[in-house]
């Protein structure tokens, strides 16, 4: 994946798009791979890098969604969960099982739980991953050593999918590359191009470079999650939000906290919340939120009683019980929640997600999940076939395998043998570091240490540690100069600030 030849095509005039596309997330590469795979002209323009905005910093789970089941809303946990069982076939490198326990503190819960959670291996037919069972205590204490014992019945332990969110988000982009698209990152798109009322290209510029873009396309979809709104009104001018962002953060703690590779779900706290902790990369995950009313914005920061909620929380599930001293790292995300009081005739909406096409023919795609983004493509596609009018083809991703998500993949396949530590306390070397630069267009050090590597989700204090010496090999292997690399540490040092705790809760 060449930058430099993929900003080529972009400049260059006779390339005729068929698909072009806005948001270079979850959403958008899922649209990529999609219309690169049928064999549309497709580029992908992403304004930061992937997967930067919301979806780096989901629970990282592949899941039907349990909760949605007490809702009632069942076809949603079935699309969810055949979407699942696709893509632990099609990346399974990538997406892999997790054992579950949700725990009893009640006598009746383990019977309850366990027949909400039979039915949601019904629901998901061949595509199930394992059998929901039901666990004593002390079958439950040793699949999570760290519970809290004291009024615990059992457990309910069931199956769901985990996967690495950015690193998905890179097997999707290299995969649209491998089908002949063009996916760029940190290349803005400032405006659209209308002929006779009609959108037919973007202007856009390269946030790097500087150099402006102006592409001609058969039809231009918005898929830029929390951001929507804004290019809504590049086409439209002064609309309504469709989009109400809602902030949800997590809290990473050393693994101890869970003792086990069994993740925690609580189904309904106090307040009546789902909370998740759950084991990764050595770590453990502890989230979310749901914080309405916040700000539109590219890093968004926890909020001090964000944090302070989950530690409560934890405190009362677990038998060690963690401080805030033990927050290795947090990170805040954006749920891209489109309002249902603006679900209009032309529009389809559902709590899944959102498709509609402007008056000018612009398509937007929004809401939805990481888990569903496939089926999200398909529909936006075959909907960007018909406002094209370009000649149909039918969607192969069902069984498309993506590219460095096969087992085994995808830093072997590249790896030049150098294996000097980034930090003792990061899972990363220096030839990670080489391919997320030569394969994996990583451009900028946070580009590496926050989406290449997970670096700064697992331990903000390493990946601190860690980014001179980082920021050393890029100069190196890019072969830029020290003032880039002085821009380097401005850029990375404001992104550093969306995972450390608020300052008054900062040890010092
Ligand atoms: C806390 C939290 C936990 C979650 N957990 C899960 C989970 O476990 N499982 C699950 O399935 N889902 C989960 N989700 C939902 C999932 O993360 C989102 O639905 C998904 O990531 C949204 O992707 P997106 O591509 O629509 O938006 P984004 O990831 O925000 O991507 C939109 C992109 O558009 C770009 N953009 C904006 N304007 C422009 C422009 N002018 N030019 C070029 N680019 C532009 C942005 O920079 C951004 O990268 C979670 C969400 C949150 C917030």
């Amino acid at each position: 994946m060449n930058r430099t030849e993929i900003l080529a095509r972009l400049s260059d005039p006779s390339e005729d798009w068929d698909v072009i596309i806005i948001g270079g997330g979850a959403t958008g590469l899922g649209i990529a791979v999609d219309a690169a795979s049928r064999g549309y002209r497709t580029a992908l323009l992403e304004q930061a890098d992937f997967a930067e905005s919301t979806s780096s910093k989901s629970t990282k789970l592949i899941h039907g969604g349990v909760r949605y089941l007490r809702g009632g809303e069942v076809g949603l946990v079935r699309e969810s969960l055949r979407e699942r069982g696709r893509l632990l076939r099609n990346a399974p490198g990538l997406v892999e099982p997790l054992p579950f326990v949700v725990p009893a503190y009640r006598w009746y819960e383990r019977f309850f739980y366990g027949s909400g959670l039979t039915l949601y291996d019904l629901l998901a037919g061949d595509l199930g991953v394992r059998s929901t069972g039901h666990l004593s205590q002390s079958e439950t204490l040793s699949q999570i050593p760290n519970l809290r014992s004291q009024g615990l019945y059992g457990g309910t332990l069931y199956w769901d999918g985990q996967f690495d969110d950015a690193r998905l988000a890179v097997a999707m982009a290299r995969t649209a590359v491998e089908h002949g698209g063009a996916v760029a990152n940190h290349v803005r798109v400032e405006e659209l191009v209308k002929e006779s009322g009609r959108v037919t290209g973007v202007v856009a510029t390269d946030q790097i470079g500087g150099e402006t873009f102006r592409l001609a396309g058969k039809v231009v979809i918005n898929a830029t999650g929390v951001f929507t709104d804004s290019v809504r009104r590049m086409d439209e001018g002064e609309v309504g939000d469709l989009i109400a962002p809602s902030q949800g953060i997590h809290i990473v703690l050393d693994q101890k906290f869970l003792g086990g590779d069994t993740a925690i779900m609580i189904p309904s706290t106090d307040d009546g919340r789902v909370l998740f902790a759950i084991p990764w990369k050595g770590k453990m995950l502890l989230g979310t939120t749901d914080t309405g009313d916040v700000p539109v914005e590219l890093h968004p920061r926890p909020l001090e009683e964000e944090v302070d909620y989950l530690i409560d929380h934890a405190g009362r599930y677990l038998a060690e019980k963690p401080t805030l001293s033990d927050i290795r790292s947090t990170f805040a995300g954006l749920r891209p929640l489109v309002k249902p009081s603006d679900s209009q005739q032309t529009s389809k909406i559902s709590r899944s997600h959102y498709l509609s096409v402007s008056d000018s023919a612009l398509v937007t795609m929004a809401g939805g999940k990481w888990t569903t983004y496939r089926q999200m493509a398909e529909d936006a596609v075959d909907r960007a076939i018909e406002v094209g009018e370009l000649e149909t083809r039918p969607c192969l991703t069902h069984d498309l395998t993506l590219l460095g998500g096969e087992k085994g993949s995808p830093d072997e396949s590249v790896s030049d043998g150098d294996v000097e530590p980034v930090d003792p306390d990061l899972p990363y070397t220096k030839s990670d570091i080489r391919a997320a630069i030569r394969e994996e267009m990583g451009v900028a050090l946070a580009d590496v240490l926050c989406r290449r590597t997970r670096a700064m989700f697992l331990d903000t204090e390493a990946a601190l540690r860690s980014s001179e010496k980082v920021l050393g090999w890029m100069t190196e292997e890019l072969k830029e100069d020290a003032s880039w690399a002085e821009s380097q540490r401005e850029d990375f040092k404001k992104e550093l600030a969306s995972y450390i705790l608020p300052t008054s809760q900062s040890p010092s």
